[in-house]
């Protein structure tokens, strides 16, 4: 039977691990369950993080903790919720749960969201109850994605306006405007859509960030187009300017993306993915270009501790199980 949901390459199944952590002990991954009645699951009432640990000659060692940790909390401030941690601890359970369950490289998902009490819509009286998982997770938009790009359309549908959901928080709400971008360029054969602004303008992929190359400088979306405020984003805006290139946050109108040089997505998940062609359209040769591969080999040499970590961005995780 046909089915109209097929997508065109297959997505992999969560890895479970054994241990996730949950206002602050560590219980079996299948007991980390909510109650259908949970605040969370009729109001999206939830902001998280996605991290990466990657593995480097002294170990594991988580990238960007601290400033991931720090979103996670001003997430929860946009939304009033009183998060019992704060970022320093974050980063210190997140180090354990690596260690707990002898896992790297992973990805790791905090998780704070309005619990189980009272369904009105104002959700403050709820408990906040804090979650931390992590499991091994490979390359977000395929395998071939680092390598040889990716094919994407502009989608039909917008970001949501600023004035909506704010988008600076990590919410869970955002993620089923990211749902229909997605699956509407997944069903259209699409990897990944590109969605605009209300105004417009380009805004980001539905869980990355987009950055254009034209003529030598780079361009990306100002933090006014509603993009999330991307760790990926501000790392290459900083490797970009150490390599010498102009980097402008900037209006970009729709057309540019068909005119650069080379695009690509920076994000945790998709790491820095060159952009192959918009909307059928080939982008520069159709191939990864230079500037991309440049700042993906120094990034992904950073993260995996090849070249000196100049910025502190790689928080060491210690000794896992297995290495005893
Ligand atoms: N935009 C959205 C909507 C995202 O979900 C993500 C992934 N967190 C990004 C951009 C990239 O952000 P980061 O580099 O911090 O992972």
């Amino acid at each position: 039977m046909h089915n109209a949901f097929a997508v065109p390459f297959g997505m992999s199944a969560l890895q479970s691990t054994r241990k996730i952590w949950r206002n602050g002990e560590f219980i079996p991954w299948e007991d980390a369950t909510v109650h259908v009645l949970s605040h969370v699951i009729s109001c999206a009432s939830a902001v998280w993080e996605g991290i990466r640990c990657y593995n480097t000659p002294l170990g594991p060692a988580i990238f960007r903790a601290d400033r991931h940790m720090r979103r996670l909390v001003d997430s929860a401030r946009i939304y009033r919720m009183e998060l019992p941690w704060t970022a320093t601890q974050l980063v210190e359970i997140a180090r354990e749960l690596v260690r707990v369950n002898d896992v790297s490289p992973c990805y790791i998902r905090p998780i704070v969201l309005r619990g189980y009490g009272s369904l009105g819509v104002y959700g403050g009286e709820n408990p906040i109850d804090v979650y931390m998982a992590c499991w091994p997770w490979g390359a977000y938009l395929g395998e071939d994605a680092l390598a040889r790009g990716v094919d994407v359309c502009v989608s039909s549908w917008n970001r949501m306006a600023p004035n909506t959901l704010p988008a600076l928080a990590k919410c869970s709400a955002n993620y089923m405007n990211s749902q229909l971008i997605r699956t509407e360029a997944m069903i259209n054969g699409y990897h990944e859509g590109v969605a605009l602004n209300v105004d417009g303008t380009v805004s980001e992929g539905s869980a990355e960030n987009l950055f254009v190359v034209r003529d030598g400088r780079i361009l990306t979306p100002p933090l006014a187009a509603s993009p999330l405020e991307g760790i990926t984003r501000e790392t290459v805006i900083q490797l970009a300017r150490d390599a010498g290139i102009e980097v402008a946050e900037t209006e970009i109108p729709r057309e540019m993306l068909y005119v650069a040089d080379e695009l690509f997505f920076t994000g945790t998940a998709a790491e820095i993915s060159p952009i192959r062609s918009v909307d059928r359209i080939p982008i520069g040769s159709g191939k990864r270009g230079p500037i991309t591969e440049m700042l993906q080999a120094e990034f992904l040499a950073i993260a995996a501790g090849e070249r000196p970590d100049r910025y502190g961005w790689l928080t060491a995780v210690g000794v896992l199980e297995h290495a005893l």
